[in-house]
């Protein structure tokens, strides 16, 4: 191809193409993607090898739940930061070579055995839509750079506001850095209308910010950040029975603050807590908050509901539950109703935070902050003109969001997830996941050392503890969680439960087998549950500790689950040995 270096230059030369410089353009042209439609275009080329790498990575059916051969960590710390830009350009061939070997002995979060936490398996539609806008960089921050992309979001803000049961139109919403970011957009909301002179003097003002002692702990990032301060977090005590939000306690306290004169800026409903999936009752929140309006001369209180790890079971709003179409259990069919009914009053929030890389199996970053009236979001957060950029297009939010450039990458993987699975795709991967987890909690209900530890837990995790063969799980586990004469047994078996996650993530690692087949990679936590006669936590010891599998993505089977079983089984028997 002729390159530019044909040219005359500033120089003044004919010849540039012998200064240094033009040398290495003319080498980076035949390497950058090519701005024409060609055969040989380098990045399709690059792409495809580099895609042929890294799977090659992936194991043989029924291989271990890590990339590569070797799962060991390849770096010390802080030696690894000892390193310099390198003065030498490199062949583009060795850093692509080198990026794929970073991916070596990951997690596999295709692997039906990964199943440790919130880490779904992104889906194909949702991976290849966040990797187009890698190669033409559209902006998102407005409408000149980012054109008909602008759709991704736009049409993102209509889906979601149709799912959620607003007026599509009115409906608005910004993609941002993750969950703890629509928190922030929640936030510094809030305090707009709460406290509109902040926006130029600062806050200045004790505004409250309630939560449920269960909401997530982004809380803190959120109200640090804004300037607003963690000690305006106010924590409502959850319901021991439910654990939602303790509504009377709520009621009680806006009641308190209102008549105090301090306006509360917000009050947060998590919508699915990350691991016991809780829903605060938020249809009776509202009630509350339109019962006691903010002292005169502050805005209204906002009504956010954290839902980055339970919308989705909202799909299944348009489900048919009677003629069950896709044929759910009648076990599983419960729980989704029972899972519908409690996230369904979201309808009542003034904004919604949803993650599509948690319970929307796309890749990170993938979050969506929702808004149900657009206009007057986008009029209160407005700032002026900008003589930098021109409104070509009638979408520039630009004005009113945090980021300035953004990425098309969120808004494409979220958009495509919705038009690929649709309503049926996302209820039969939520419903099918759902029917393993129930396979898996009737095997360990089944087993006399097991105990769910969590029974009533409507999403994808299960907590469980195993005991010493002989002993019968359902009864010791009462007596740990009730009775304080008990409670040297439940720290011994606190102890017995962490050897055993060691253990098994030590076997995970190595690629241990038990009867033949590699072992999962799951977890464990270290206190989900204080025991009863602990309400407040005070001791620190009689807590709960537990195994825990998070099941996420659609290779998972009941074969599968039952190996988990043998696995525990033999990682306890293994560890008794020297306990
Ligand atoms: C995961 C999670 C967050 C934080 O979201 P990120 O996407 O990880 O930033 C906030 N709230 C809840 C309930 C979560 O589960």
């Amino acid at each position: 191809m002729k390159t530019t270096t044909d040219k005359v230059w500033h120089s003044g030369k004919d010849e540039p193409a012998d200064a240094k410089w033009a040398k290495f353009r003319e080498l980076m042209t035949a390497e950058f993607p090519s701005p024409y439609r060609d055969e040989n275009d380098p990045l399709a080329k690059g792409i495809a090898e580099a895609i042929k790498l890294v799977d090659n990575l992936k194991q043989e059916p029924g291989g271990p739940a890590y990339l590569g051969k070797n799962s060991k960590l390849e770096y010390t710390y802080p030696e690894v930061k000892n390193v310099a830009i390198p003065q030498n350009h490199s062949e583009l061939d060795k850093v692509i070579g080198e990026c794929v070997k970073l991916f070596e002995g990951m997690p596999n979060v295709n692997s039906p055995l990964t199943m440790a936490n919130v880490w779904p398996q992104p889906n194909t539609a949702s991976i290849i839509a966040s990797i187009l806008p890698l190669m033409f960089m559209p902006n998102i921050i407005e409408g000149e750079f980012a054109w008909n992309v602008h759709k991704a979001e736009l049409e993102s803000a209509g889906m979601l506001g149709n799912l959620f049961g607003w007026n599509p139109k009115n409906t608005g919403c910004v993609y941002t850095y993750g969950g703890s970011g629509c928190w922030f957009y929640g936030v510094k909301y809030a305090l707009t209308r709460v406290l509109p002179d902040s926006r130029e003097k600062g806050v200045r003002t004790d505004a409250k910010v309630l939560v449920s002692t269960q909401s997530h702990y982004c809380r803190a990032n959120a109200t640090d950040w804004s300037g607003l301060g963690m000690d305006n977090i106010v924590q409502i005590p959850t319901d021991p029975q439910t654990n939602q939000m303790d509504v009377a306690l709520l009621e009680a306290k806006v009641k308190e603050l209102v008549e105090a004169g301090t306006p509360i800026a917000s009050v947060v409903c998590t919508m699915g807590t990350t691991d016991a999936s809780v829903f605060d009752p938020i249809a009776h929140v509202r009630e509350i908050l339109d019962k006691y309006p903010n002292p005169k001369g502050y805005g209204k209180a906002l009504l956010y509901a954290d839902a980055v790890a339970g919308w989705s079971w909202m799909v299944f709003r348009y489900y048919d539950f009677e003629n069950n179409p896709l044929g759910f259990s009648p076990e599983v069919i419960e729980i989704l109703k029972q899972n519908l009914d409690i996230i369904k009053g979201i309808e009542y929030a003034d904004a919604i935070g949803v993650d599509f890389h948690k319970f929307g199996f796309a890749p990170y970053t993938s979050s969506c902050f929702v808004y149900r009236d657009s206009a007057e979001f986008e009029s209160i957060m407005r700032r002026g003109s900008y003589a930098y950029l021109q409104e070509v297009t009638p979408y520039n939010p630009m004005y009113y969001t945090l980021e300035v450039s953004r990425s098309g990458a969120g808004s494409l993987a979220g958009w495509a997830t919705l038009k690929y699975l649709g309503l049926e795709g996302l209820q039969a991967i939520l419903g099918g996941i759902l029917e393993v987890r129930y396979y898996f909690q009737n095997l360990i209900e089944k087993h006399k050392n097991f105990v769910c530890a969590d029974p009533d837990n409507t999403g994808f995790i299960t907590l469980f503890r195993v005991y010493a063969d002989g002993v019968n799980g359902d009864d010791q586990y009462r007596k740990e969680i009730e009775d304080p004469a008990h409670r040297a047994e439940l720290i011994r078996n606190n102890e017995l439960t962490a050897a055993i996650g060691e253990k098994l993530f030590e076997w995970y690692l190595n690629g241990h087998k038990v009867n033949g087949k590699f072992t999962p990679h799951m977890a464990y936590s270290t206190g989900f549950r204080t025991t009863s006669y602990n309400g407040d936590g005070t001791d620190s010891q009689a807590v709960v500790y537990a195994l825990k599998t998070y099941p996420m993505n659609v290779f998972v089977t009941p074969e599968v689950m039952q190996h988990v079983v043998d696995c525990v089984v033999a990682a306890r028997d293994e560890v008794m040995k020297t306990l």
